[in-house]
């Protein structure tokens, strides 16, 4: 796809960021959110992921924008339902 691109080192102070990010996301627990179309994993986020953020899915190639908060609370809520019907 991306035949033309030439790939060179990150400038010593993006690499510092790159470490820093890194280092950042260590302690915190990945969350993968799966691609509406395809339900490949789509992207992985942290727990300081805020607000929207938009991933280009790498198996169908679709772009999706996302809402990280609404799609954490979806996710508690199938967890309180799953929860529920072992109950019942
Ligand atoms: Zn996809």
């Amino acid at each position: 796809m991306s035949r033309n691109i030439r790939v060179a080192e990150p400038s010593p102070e993006l690499q510092r960021k790159i470490i820093r990010a890194r280092q950042a996301i260590a302690e915190q627990e990945p969350r993968v959110i799966k691609c509406p179309y395809c339900r490949h994993n789509s992207i992985v986020v942290f727990g300081d992921t805020k607000g929207h953020v938009q991933a280009k899915c790498k198996i169908c190639g679709r772009e999706t924008v996302f809402n990280v908060l609404e799609m954490r609370r979806m996710r508690r809520l199938q967890t309180y339902y799953s929860v529920f019907t072992e109950i019942e």
